[in-house]
């Protein structure tokens, strides 16, 4: 094989000897910074005016902005205020159901979505067809980005709804992949499919990927003989995690890639490809990203190694656009190119703001604990949480941490000590391990939460 042929089978996954290229748009995905900021810039000239005109909310917070009749271009888009998930439900709250920032007549809204209610009570996102076939578009680049091409046979375990999640299925429509959906937690149904061969590639959370391999491998003597070569991981931090990752990689016999996005922007906005170097930005032309600093709000280099959380201002829109949008997701820059040409930065998610815990003013992101605590697999399954007394943000040492464990880990009376020491080794702070069985522990099927509140 020559070399530029083995350079370009790396693009791919492994075993995938397609001829296609594995970029869906190219001249849009390798374009340079230059071109991807007139292409938004020009978008963002329409939806501005269209703002303006048509979204009572924006209407209103550009002039309490005290932007007067001039036009803010992308380029000085930070003098325009952070719009935030309290502001977004409180404009639903005013004019329900779609709120004082529908920007087109109901009768336009031809699908509707809700909130997963993760923080607060569910909220409604209303689609024109415009906007389901931009985020069909930003979708589809995103999961091609991830390997999975016209050849490929998805097994869905994102229901078709309520949640944005939903929206994948016509990104895989799209690309002409085979689909399998199956309904969120139907253990028995994805093993039947697997084993079956029905599909070669499986759409999962982090938790219920991991859920399967540790089940897989108790069962099978060899999980890694069922024909399955690649899993997608989303919904939740975890596939970026090495120990997590490794885990299903190696259980499984597959490649692990992220893809990530955020209900009010657009549920596919990051696909990674089999580089596996973090996510891929996918949303080129409908979506304008900035990293801010989560404590200051001021605007950051989205350069490599940077760290902080993303902002979104939707370019194209219709029905409810946000602008300068914080998604409370703190992000590390990954890097800025990447072997596969694309040129649109990478970066992996390492939790939500409101995750976030500190120690003795430092802070942790329950993530780092995840990467610990992974690492003694198979006494442990994987999964933890962060125990926050009293909903404080500070947390006074020992950390109280719920540690997942198989049934036969229950009375293994080393193993919370050997965890809390690894801890404390790794992320420099003390904490108190419980041990807490499978079946205990809740829900695998959906993500889980990271830090739970408790008094
Ligand atoms: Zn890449």
């Amino acid at each position: 094989m020559s070399a530029a042929l083995m350079e370009s089978r790396n693009n791919r996954l492994q075993g995938d000897s397609c001829d296609r290229d594995w970029i869906w748009e190219r001249e849009i995905e390798t374009a340079s910074a230059d071109d991807a900021f007139r292409l938004a810039a020009s978008a963002w000239e329409r939806q501005f005016r269209r703002l303006r005109e048509s979204s009572a909310f924006y209407a209103r917070k550009f002039r309490e902005a005290g932007l007067g009749s001039s036009f803010v271009g992308l380029a000085d888009l930070a003098r325009i205020p952070f719009t935030t998930k309290d502001e977004l439900r409180q404009a639903i709250d005013q004019d329900p159901p779609f709120g004082s920032n529908l920007c087109v007549e109901p009768n336009l809204v031809k699908r509707i979505y809700q909130t997963s209610g993760t923080t607060g009570s569910p909220n409604v996102l209303a689609l024109t067809r415009g906007d389901m076939e931009s985020w069909t578009v930003m979708g589809t680049r995103t999961y091609y980005a991830t390997g999975i091409h016209e050849h490929s046979g998805v097994l869905s375990t994102f229901g078709a709804g309520p949640f944005v999640a939903g929206h994948t299925h016509f990104a895989i429509l799209r690309i002409g992949a085979r689909s399998v959906p199956v309904a969120p937690g139907d253990t028995e149904r994805v093993v039947f499919g697997l084993r079956m061969g029905l599909a070669d590639t499986l759409l999962a959370t982090a938790s219920f990927a991991q859920y399967l391999a540790n089940r897989l491998e108790q069962s099978d003597e060899q999980p890694s003989a069922i024909p399955l070569t690649h899993v997608v991981t989303g919904g939740e931090p975890g596939g970026g995690i090495p120990a997590i990752r490794d885990h299903i990689q190696d259980v499984l016999g597959v490649t692990v890639t992220e893809v990530m996005g955020i209900g009010d922007v657009a549920p596919s906005l990051f696909g990674e490809c089999p580089h596996q170097q973090g996510m891929h930005f996918c949303g080129m032309g409908h979506v304008w990203p900035e990293l801010v600093d989560p404590q200051t709000g001021e605007l950051m280099e989205i350069e490599t190694g940077a760290v902080g959380e993303l902002v979104y201002t939707a370019l194209t829109r219709e029905a409810m656009p946000v602008v300068r949008f914080r998604s409370a997701d703190i992000v590390r820059i990954e890097g800025t190119s990447c072997d596969c040409e694309r040129t649109t930065f990478r970066m992996r998610c390492i939790g939500r703001r409101d995750d976030m815990f500190k120690v003795r003013g430092v802070n942790v992101y329950p993530t780092a604990v995840l990467a610990v605590v992974g690492e003694f697999r198979p006494r442990v399954t994987g999964r933890a949480r962060v125990i926050r007394p009293n909903g404080d943000v500070s947390v006074t040492p020992p950390v109280p941490i719920e540690v997942e464990v198989p049934a036969s880990s229950a009375s293994d009376a080393k193993l919370a000590a050997e965890i809390a020491e690894a801890i404390h080794t790794r992320l420099v702070f003390r904490s108190q391990i419980t041990l807490v069985p499978e079946v205990e522990f809740g829900e695998s099927g959906y993500k889980t939460r990271l830090t739970v509140n408790r008094s």
